[in-house]
């Protein structure tokens, strides 16, 4: 068998084609704020696109940019102020921070109504009650993706590799939420390719380079490969690098039914989702009706 891809990237461009037809039909533009502390290359390269693809659905994006030596007390202030701001819709932190700043405590600053990150304690809270609120981005992509090609999860065999707050865990409970069976597995999970045969659908959230294999993999399965590993590429040149999943691509794509590549799966997506999650906030806290597009 050889896997369908899911073409992240063309699913992402689907969800912002839709939100750009949404954004005019409301009373009035959304605004996105993105603030980023320091220097880090790869954090850079992310504000950049969120701030490109915001402009393009039609939505306000503010940008803030502040010296990696800014104090937690005047970051403190500069998100307590957007969080005050009545024009403001979503607020979204870059992490990591610089070590000098605790990240809790800073996203505890950010209005929960604002959260399009779904990050802090009172998302997380939510999403653990069941109740409605801001769903984590990375993750609401991966249950889309799947959907994708099973859009009934009720009943699936689900096994999420990874807990980390920012993806592992809050996958896990968004796919229960669709009230499929979950395992939720980490580093001192046993025999996790036997666990990994019996799932219907794999999320690898784990960060090391191609380490589900062809042989883990159920024939037939759906793969949602989150991993972004950034490894040696020596067939490109001397000193080149390439990414790479958490699957072994090329092995797994014989097995399985159909499956993400990485990059061009779940990447995209956390982007659109974060447009997404920014007009559903919008509509929370203005009172608007939610489009029946984003239902
Ligand atoms: P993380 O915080 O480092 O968490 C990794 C998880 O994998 C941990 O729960 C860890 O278990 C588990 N793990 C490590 N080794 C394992 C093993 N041998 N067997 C089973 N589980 C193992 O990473 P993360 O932030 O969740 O990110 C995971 C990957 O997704 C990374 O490659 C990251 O770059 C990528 N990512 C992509 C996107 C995107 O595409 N938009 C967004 C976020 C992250 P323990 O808890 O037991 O240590």
């Amino acid at each position: 068998m050889t896997a369908s891809i899911i073409d992240g990237k063309a699913i992402a461009a689907g969800i912002r084609a839709d939100i750009a037809a949404i954004v005019p039909t409301l009373p009035a533009q959304p605004a996105l704020a993105v603030v980023l502390v320091g220097d880090d290359p790869a954090s850079q390269v992310y504000v950049t696109s969120k701030g490109k693809m915001t402009r393009e659905v039609g939505m306000r994006s503010i940008e803030i940019r502040l010296p990696k030596e800014t104090s937690e007390a005047e970051l403190l202030k500069q998100v307590e102020a957007l969080s005050a701001d009545p024009s403001v819709d979503g607020i979204l932190v870059q992490l990591p921070l610089p070590k000098h700043i605790s990240e809790p405590r800073i996203l505890a600053a950010i209005d929960p109504l604002k959260d399009v990150d779904g990050l802090t304690e009172a998302s997380a809270g939510k999403l653990v009650l069941g109740k409605p609120g801001l769903r984590p981005c990375t993750p609401t992509g991966c249950v889309i993706l799947a959907q994708t090609i099973r859009p009934i999860l009720e009943g699936a065999n689900v096994v999420v590799i990874g807990r980390s707050i920012l993806v592992g865990k809050p996958s896990a409970l968004l796919f229960l939420e669709k009230n499929a069976t979950v395992t939720l597995a980490h580093s001192k999970t046993r025999d996790l390719r036997m666990l990994c045969r019996g799932a219907d659908i794999i999320v690898a959230a784990v960060g090391r380079p191609e380490m589900v294999k062809g042989d883990w993999i159920r024939p037939g399965a759906i793969v949602i490969d989150v991993g972004t590993n950034r490894v040696p590429a020596p067939e490109k040149g001397e000193g080149k690098t390439k990414l790479v999943g958490d699957v072994a691509f090329a092995e797994a794509v014989e097995t399985a039914g159909a499956i993400t590549p990485s990059p061009g799966g779940v990447g995209p997506m956390t982007i659109a989702c974060l447009l997404r999650n920014t007009v559903l906030a919008a509509c929370a806290r203005r009172g608007w009706d939610v489009p029946d597009t984003l239902r």
